[in-house]
């Protein structure tokens, strides 16, 4: 495919340019490989600065990204995969050969990837359609985040607006100083202006930096420690403790088997007594339901049900739902054995 530049007159002097060279571009896109040649102009005046350098045809870019030897279907195939499908980078690479025999390596892919996300991250940022996206909002609130992957790695600093949910920005720094930090929350204030809204409040994990820098670029608005990461913080020494009171309950409450097998072992005595019965198997009958026998057993079988239920995070820790649970146990106990002496004084 050959392409030519459109506009010939040159961009200082306006002579028309002259053909000087030819490109070749190979490209792989999803009907099959092409070749782009593209012919390349420049000014024929040796003293115009236009005469220094070529100008490729417009239309190249429209068929591939600078520089990339994937056409824009192909490309946009791989962000559609990545980020809808959510495709490893493996199998984009494997299915563009079986599918398309387009032979790529892994990095021209991860390349692929990083400008897709890029093209995305500028879209999000358009400020015509994040005034769309607020036209019908007051007030904004903001909150910011740092996220480290790895350990030792730069830090991602997001900063969020929570009533649209959109993500407005997102910064890797590398040293997470204060200074830094203000500047990303000073780049927030000026969105906010720019789309013309109030910032409510700002949420965030109230580290050092996060205070200062939004103390002195919002002075007077409130910022708050939000849930997620106050539980974050308060989660692990709450599960600690939880899991000690746990391991403490647990050896209290001992000796279940020895009363389920006591009240099976009379069970069976009783049955191996009635003439006829199968008394002699190992398995014990079931006691009759509201026998004394069967209220045991049902106890054995709510205790055990809660000394093992291990379910609930640092909102409902496990711990303190097993004290409540035994609490509620030992009163329906003492709730029996109440009926039970008043029963022994009313000489039943
Ligand atoms: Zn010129």
């Amino acid at each position: 495919m050959k392409l030519d530049v459109e506009d010939r007159a040159c961009r200082r002097c306006g002579r028309k340019m002259h053909i000087c060279d030819h490109r070749r571009h190979p490209i792989y896109t999803l009907e099959g490989p092409r070749e782009l040649v593209c012919r390349l102009v420049k000014c024929p005046d040796p003293g115009c600065p236009g005469h220094h350098g070529t100008v490729s045809p417009e239309r190249e870019t429209a068929i591939c990204l600078p520089r990339s030897i994937l056409g824009w279907d192909v490309f946009c195939w791989i962000g559609h995969r990545r980020f809808s499908r959510h495709w490893s980078v493996p199998q984009i690479r494997g299915e563009l050969q079986d599918s398309y025999g387009i032979a790529v390596s892994e990095d021209a892919i991860e390349d692929a990837i990083s400008r897709y996300q890029a093209i995305v991250a500028a879209r999000e940022q358009d400020l015509e359609l994040l005034a769309a996206a607020y036209r019908d909002v007051d007030e904004v609130v903001l909150s910011i985040d740092g996220l480290q992957p790895e350990k030792g790695h730069e830090t991602l600093y997001v900063v969020r607006e929570l009533t649209q949910k959109r993500i407005w920005f997102g910064t890797a720094l590398v040293s997470s100083s204060a200074a830094e930090v203000r500047q990303l929350i000073a780049q927030a204030r000026e969105w906010a202006e720019r789309l013309g809204k109030k910032v409510r409040l700002w949420m965030s994990d109230k580290q050092d930096a996060f205070l200062s820098g939004v103390a002195a670029e919002f002075p007077g608005v409130p910022h708050r420690y939000c849930q997620n990461h106050f539980l974050r913080d308060v989660a692990k020494p709450v599960l600690e403790e939880d899991s000690h009171a746990k391991v403490r309950m647990r050896s209290k409450v001992r000796g279940l088997r020895a009363i389920e097998r006591q009240v099976l072992q009379e069970q069976r005595a009783a049955a191996a007594a009635v003439p006829g019965s199968a008394g002699d198997s190992l398995a014990a009958p079931a006691p009759p339901p509201d026998s004394d026998a069967a209220v045991v057993l049902d106890y054995c079988t709510v205790v055990k049900g809660i000394l093992n239920d291990d379910q609930g995070g640092p909102l409902h820790p496990p711990g303190l739902r097993m004290a409540e649970a035994l609490g509620e146990v030992r009163q329906s106990l003492d709730r029996n054995l109440e009926v039970k002496k008043r029963g022994a004084r009313n000489g039943r």
